[in-house]
């Protein structure tokens, strides 16, 4: 029996739903024009019982199918009986188009492999029909319902609970004795796990860590990656284009951070030249992972610079202490400032331990700023080898440690003069480099000039490149020392065949040997925003966090931090903030999250309590967010409960 689950703040629904024909109502979740297309098809029938279930306070609505007998496709069935409400909302409100049966008219579902019933992934008409929503008018729909126009960034708690209590083996200690047929394990997974994940991916609006979004191209190819299953560790050319893929994404997207040139500003961009000057590139899983590549190059190259000859083995070969006690070295340290807490991970794991990532902040008022004094003094220090580790994007403030191509070119200096290794940690911030020329840009632009002269640089792509998780980028000039450190050595079964090949196999230059195709994702993102794309994307995450920034700077009932005095045009995506009243601060963070219209997170600033707001989804809509953010600010000042309907009706 098909069913639709429903919030407790739902009733309403049910009231609307209660002996009429649900049909419209329910797609009216959806939209107009898929209500007019597909309507018949997934006529669904009246509501012919309403249960309350005692656990979640959840109510249960049995609706009978109507015409769904005749459908002839499975998919057509499913999903005609299984959207939930919440499915709608929390995982495809903005996107989200029924499965078609692939079109014989169009051909490149004939290869035999390809299953057709592939739920559009591999079918052309609705591949493009998905893509085609970052690109209408705007993916926000007026007429659409208040509910699917503001997915919650937060599932309630009683869908938490409801989702734990449902999962096997607890609710179902048998289930190992025979598998779940197929409508089962769809009820459950949509009915139960989807509605309780967090809405970062549906909403505009959901502002912790930094998280980023999918844009539809992303997603689209990241299904054809699940599909195709490649293992992209070796490259085969005469097997596989996977591996041409990665090294077409990895060098489309140095083009467009601008890392062969000066500057993120107006020069030809020339992916050939940043692509021979960054010879060392490859996917990771993350920044974490990345930042663990860069610190890994940085002890080969430091050590090997100690080891004096150049084709003496390194520690890749001979190891950390082996290696230090050759060179006479008693030490390898990181410097940084305000170093992201992963660059403490990645230093315990490459062996140089969290103790010695040391930080060299320039003061209280900027601790993101490295002090380039500090710096020279410990990397004179006798013995001691230096990783100096560039923070290039602060999590709490977006701040940069160094300002301008003057101090790049002095640590640069500095790094050659003492045998010292530079790596960027640009995460989500070396994604300023995309941002136009206009001179409310200039300043943060000119943070990031000079990164062309690091060593080794951390790229996320799953936060403001928008792909799913999980992707990141690792780039070094030395693709000697990358492969140094990662070679996968006397596996014959795992040679690529071609010794000169133009792209090395992934297995020699990165963590993993089997590694998921995270390159079409990007690949396909950045096909589809082109370099206008990303910057209007990244534009407009700053353009509403310096909105936000100029409210919280005026309001009597909070704080802007880190600086209230500083010019707006210091403000990336990144807004910090504190309430003025000791009390409201102390659950400013639960106050806010608990609208589910909004999600921030927490952290400490000064030695108290703060609030970041980090904007990072291609979804944002500056006007229309800046209202509902400030009117939940407003709200949560003024302890009144915030209403979403509201803001719409208004
Ligand atoms: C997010 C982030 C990391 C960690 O990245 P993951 O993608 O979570 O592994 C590292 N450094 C900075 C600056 C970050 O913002």
């Amino acid at each position: 029996m098909p069913f639709l689950d429903e919030h407790p703040g739902g009733a309403k629904i049910l009231k609307r739903f209660a002996g009429k024909n649900a049909t419209k109502a329910f797609w009216k979740y959806h939209s107009e024009n898929v209500l007019k297309r597909h309507g018949p098809k997934y006529e669904i029938g009246e509501v012919a019982e309403a249960a309350k279930l005692p656990q979640s306070g959840y109510c249960r609505v049995m609706i009978e199918p109507a015409s769904c007998a005749s459908s002839q496709h499975p998919h057509d069935e499913l999903n005609a009986n299984l959207f939930t409400k919440q499915h709608l909302e929390s995982l495809d409100s903005t996107h989200h188009i029924p499965p078609r049966r692939p079109s014989s008219a169009l051909p490149i579902v004939s290869q035999p492999t390809m299953d057709a019933h592939d739920g559009g992934i591999l079918d052309p008409a609705a591949a493009e029909k998905r893509l085609l929503l970052r690109h209408a008018d705007g993916y926000d729909d007026a007429s659409a319902s208040t509910t699917a126009r503001n997915p919650p960034t937060l599932p309630t708690q009683a869908a938490l609970r409801a989702a734990e209590a449902s999962l096997a083996p607890r609710a179902d200690p048998g289930w190992h004795a025979r598998g779940w047929e197929g409508r089962r394990l769809v009820a459950h997974i949509l009915g139960d796990v989807v509605p309780a994940l967090t809405g970062q991916a549906a909403s505009s609006r959901y502002y912790g860590f930094v998280t980023g979004g999918v844009l539809p191209a992303a997603e689209w190819a990241d299904n054809v990656v699940s599909r195709c299953d490649q293992n992209v560790q070796v490259h085969l050319p005469g097997q596989t284009v996977a591996t041409a893929v990665e090294d077409a994404a990895l060098a489309m997207l140095a083009g467009l951070l601008r890392l062969e040139s000066g500057s993120g500003s107006g020069n030809e961009v020339d992916e050939m030249t940043a692509t021979a000057t960054w010879r060392g590139r490859t996917f990771t899983t993350g920044a974490t992972a990345s930042n663990v590549l860069g610190l890994a190059c940085g002890r080969e190259a430091v050590l090997q610079k100690r080891l004096g000859a150049s084709d003496s083995p390194g520690v890749g070969e001979l190891g950390l202490l082996a290696a230090c006690l050759r060179a006479g070295v008693s030490e390898v340290q990181v410097l940084t400032s305000a170093g992201h807490s992963s660059l403490s991970k990645a230093a315990s794991i490459v062996g140089i331990g969290r103790a010695c990532v040391k930080e060299l902040r320039r003061g209280a008022g900027q601790p993101w700023r490295l002090d380039l004094d500090a710096l020279e003094a410990e990397l004179r220090r006798p013995g001691v080898a230096s990783i100096i580790a560039v923070s290039a994007g602060d999590v709490n403030t977006g701040g940069f440690a160094l300002d301008g191509v003057d101090e790049w070119r002095r640590v640069r200096e500095l790094a050659d003069k003492y045998g010292s290794w530079i790596h960027v940690d640009g995460a989500f911030g070396i994604f300023a480099r995309v941002l136009g020329d206009g001179d409310e840009y200039a300043w943060l632009k000119k943070q990031l000039d000079g990164i062309e002269l690091a060593d080794s640089i951390t790229v996320d792509g799953h936060k403001m490149l928008n792909v799913p998780y999980d992707c990141g980028m690792f780039y070094t000039r030395s693709a000697s020392i990358l492969q140094s450190v990662f070679t996968n050595p006397n596996a014959a079964y795992l040679a690529s065949g071609s010794s000169a090949a133009s792209i090395p196999s992934p297995l020699n230059i990165g963590l993993e040997n089997s590694r998921r195709f995270r390159a079409l994702p990007v690949y396909a993102a950045l096909l589809s925003e082109g370099y206008p794309g990303f910057e209007r994307l990244v534009a407009n995450t700053v353009q509403l966090s310096r909105r936000v920034a100029g409210y919280l700077r005026d309001s009597p009932h909070y704080e802007l931090l880190p600086d209230a005095g500083a010019p707006l045009d210091r403000v990336f995506m990144i807004v910090l903030f504190r309430a003025r009243d000791a009390a409201l601060n102390d659950v400013l963070v639960e106050r806010i999250n608990e609208t589910r219209q909004m999600y921030v997170s927490g952290t400490a600033w000064g030695g108290q309590k703060a609030v970041r707001i980090a904007v990072s989804n291609w979804k944002v809509d500056v006007e229309r967010d800046f209202k509902v953010v400030t009117a939940i600010l407003e709200a949560v000042a003024a302890a009144e409960t915030f209403d979403i309907e509201r803001i719409d009706a208004q």
